[in-house]
């Protein structure tokens, strides 16, 4: 039994903590949002009314928030974890963040006499319910040999990516490559539509040829093919319009920082930022098929 302070209870962070408890952990909850915490305790944690008391004698933080801004306030700020946690704690943070941000959290937490590692997932809220998502991680190999126990009850997959940040720079890049391969695949099925194939017989064709991927295999954004894919339940997420434009600003800025000619990348990310901007944010990623179809109003181009 590791003593576990888990902080940020929104849509990924409610199923993770839900599974830490369930294996056994001792689990205390904090989030600013007290319906969440309430949901928490009733999937076997203990409510915290602060990160102060979350954390006092917590082994492993792990955290789940929005922005590398709320994780360095969180860690870092006035009565933040890092002013109340025993020194030695694991600091495990998953969200979702710019690599500079993992790195320089890293930095502050190896100065105050802490251990961190930044662990992003992919896998969306159903693997985190389900504790089939895949953590990419980044830090030192002692961090990340305590925190992969925890891990295994959260996860499927699970890799150490290297040092500190690595795993938010496989992220981004491999988020950066799905919103590529999405729109792309969403052009094909829209120009052999236009040419006379129905989706069916161009998914048959292409799934088995040079063509294939996972965005046409898995996530089809034609109707039909793929029974479980969002196209056939009205483009709802999924994967939102406005979760894949954060992690393409993440990969621009990441870009920009280390001299990479990410061009498809920045089309990509020009291309959702327009969806964004309609009114479409909320709509599932591979929405970007109606928009090449003229379903949404004017193309996104
Ligand atoms: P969310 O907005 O549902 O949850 C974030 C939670 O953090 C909220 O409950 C909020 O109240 C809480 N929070 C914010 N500031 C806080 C603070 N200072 N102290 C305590 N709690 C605070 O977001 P989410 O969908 O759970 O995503 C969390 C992270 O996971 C993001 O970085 C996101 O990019 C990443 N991610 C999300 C998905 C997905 O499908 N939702 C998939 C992969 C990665």
């Amino acid at each position: 039994m590791i003593r576990i302070a888990f902080i940020g209870l929104g849509n990924m962070g409610a199923g993770m903590c839900a599974n830490l408890a369930k294996a056994g952990h001792q689990v205390r909850a904090f989030d600013l949002n007290t319906h969440a915490i309430a949901k928490a305790e009733a999937s076997g944690a203990k409510g915290a009314a602060s990160v102060a008391e979350a954390v006092s004698d917590a082994e492993v933080v792990v955290s789940m928030l929005p922005a590398g801004k709320h994780v360095l306030s969180v860690y870092f700020g006035p009565d933040g974890v890092a002013a109340h946690a025993p020194k030695g704690t694991l600091f495990l943070d998953c969200s979702t963040i710019a690599v500079e941000d993992a790195r320089e959290a890293a930095r502050q937490a190896d100065a105050a006499g802490f251990s961190m590692v930044d662990a992003p997932v992919s896998g969306g809220t159903a693997g985190a319910e389900a504790g089939t998502l895949t953590f990419m991680c980044g830090g030192p190999d002692e961090g990340f040999a305590r925190a992969r126990q925890l891990l295994e009850k959260m996860g499927k997959n699970i890799f150490h990516a290297g040092g500190s940040g690595n795993g938010q720079a496989a992220k981004i890049a491999n988020n950066m490559l799905l919103g590529i391969s999405m729109i792309g695949t969403a052009e094909a099925f829209n120009l052999a539509e236009k040419l006379g194939l129905d989706a069916q017989t161009f998914f048959d064709i292409s799934s088995t040829a040079s063509g294939q991927c996972w965005s046409m295999t898995s996530y089809c954004p034609a109707p039909g093919p793929v029974p479980t894919s969002p196209a056939n339940r009205d483009y709802q997420p999924g994967f939102a319009v406005a979760m894949m434009l954060k992690d393409l600003h993440l990969a621009a800025e990441a870009a920009k920082a280390s001299g990479a000619d990410i061009r498809l990348g920045e089309m990509a990310e020009a291309i959702y930022a327009k969806l964004d901007a309609k009114g479409f944010g909320s709509m599932d990623f591979s929405g970007v098929f109606k928009d090449l179809t003229g379903e949404l109003g004017r193309g996104a181009n």
